[in-house]
């Protein structure tokens, strides 16, 4: 069979770009790896989950059409079913694994599990991973306390207890606003560099973070080691002098950036020092004339926050899966690809 478009990853800019190119072309195909769970024996298993970082979300309140905020996993389940309806066809758990072009001009996408697509189009939407924090104790204690973005729980189950925060950008804030909700609950944030949150976090939610009695922004600590019986009870923290201390929590949610997920994609695939994606204009002119998002390998597209210098947001990633569909057309009506 020859997909008219394979798309790598079902976040918001892979459903986008699925819900766009399925209601106007047949044999669109989603690859989604799903979530991951590890357990304490190190074994790992995958569900099928759809929705990449904006499931991660407690409350998005920046999205259009929802004027008392949704949570990332109601709007993403939306998505999915909206992508579904139109007639994309979603494999999941499943993990691509390569990208070739064939000499008809037509890709070929292979997964982990032994899948094989052959499609005459792509879009790279596969978006980015949590930068983890390297210290002792945080890959033992994860899922004890430690985790990397938000708790999806409501707070007000966490009951009595201390949470860390680390991090200082707008993701952190979210998660610092959902968090500080329980009454019962300490929350602590905190940020390795002494500028202020202002410095890295959107304006309504440092308000915010300043206004909650029991929220605490604590400057120039990072995190160096989390200890506990099972579970995190203690977190060692070192300030910008060097002096360690400790520090009683219950809970840390990791919040320090993130990376894009390339290391799977050959060369062909022009990206910059950190692995984002460079697409038309941020290519030199030995790659040939590009369309808008077009990458370095021809009719494959990128859209979302693998793409050079993208907007990590979640109608940003709306807004480039589909323009990278009309990208598509544009593609599939100059190019002279085999029918079959
Ligand atoms: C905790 C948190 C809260 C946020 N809150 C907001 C908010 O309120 N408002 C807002 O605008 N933005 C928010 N963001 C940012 C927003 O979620 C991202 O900008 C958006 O999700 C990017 O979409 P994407 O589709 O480009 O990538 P991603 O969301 O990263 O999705 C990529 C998908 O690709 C899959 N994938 C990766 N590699 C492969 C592979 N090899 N094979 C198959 N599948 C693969 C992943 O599993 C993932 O599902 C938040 C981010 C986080 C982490």
């Amino acid at each position: 069979m020859l997909y008219n478009l394979v798309i790598i990853g079902g976040g918001p800019a892979g459903l986008s770009a699925a819900i766009n190119g399925a209601s106007e072309l047949d044999n669109v195909l989603l690859i989604e790896s799903g979530r991951k769970t590890r357990f304490t024996d190190g074994s790992v298993k995958y569900e099928r989950v759809l929705g990449g970082q904006a499931i991660g979300s407690a409350a998005i309140e920046n999205y259009l059409g929802f004027p008392e905020g949704i949570t990332g996993a109601q709007l993403m389940s939306l998505a999915e079913k909206q992508a579904s309806r139109l007639g994309t066809e979603i494999v999941c758990p499943k993990h691509a694994k390569s990208l070739e072009l064939l000499r008809d001009g037509t890709k070929l996408v292979r997964t982990k599990e032994g899948g094989e697509y052959r499609t005459k189009a792509v879009i790279l939407a596969n978006g980015l991973s949590y930068r983890k924090l390297d210290a002792p104790g945080i890959k033992e204690l994860l899922n004890r306390g430690v985790q990397y973005g938000a708790p999806t729980t409501n707070p007000h189950q966490m009951g009595k207890c201390t949470i860390c925060v680390v991090g200082g950008a707008n993701s952190a804030g979210q998660a610092i606003m959902h968090l500080s909700q329980n009454e019962d609950a300490k929350v602590k944030v905190l940020i390795r560099g002494t500028k202020p949150i202002e410095s890295q976090m959107s304006k309504y939610l440092v308000d915010r973070v300043h206004a909650a009695p029991n929220v605490e922004v604590m400057q120039g600590f990072s995190v160096v080691e989390a200890s506990g019986n099972g579970k995190l009870e203690c977190l060692t923290l070192e300030d910008v002098q060097g002096t360690r201390s400790a520090l009683k929590a219950d809970h840390l949610c990791i919040f320090i950036g993130a990376q894009p997920k390339v290391e799977w994609l050959s060369p062909e695939i022009v990206r910059d020092q950190r692995g984002f994606i460079g697409t038309d204009v941020a290519l030199d002119t030995s790659h040939g004339p590009k369309l808008p998002q077009e990458t370095s390998m021809s009719g494959v597209f990128a859209a979302g926050d693998i793409l050079l210098g993208s907007t990590k947001r979640i109608a940003a990633g709306v807004g480039g899966g589909s323009s990278a569909v009309q990208s598509l057309h544009r593609y599939l009506a100059e190019a002279k690809l085999p029918c079959s």
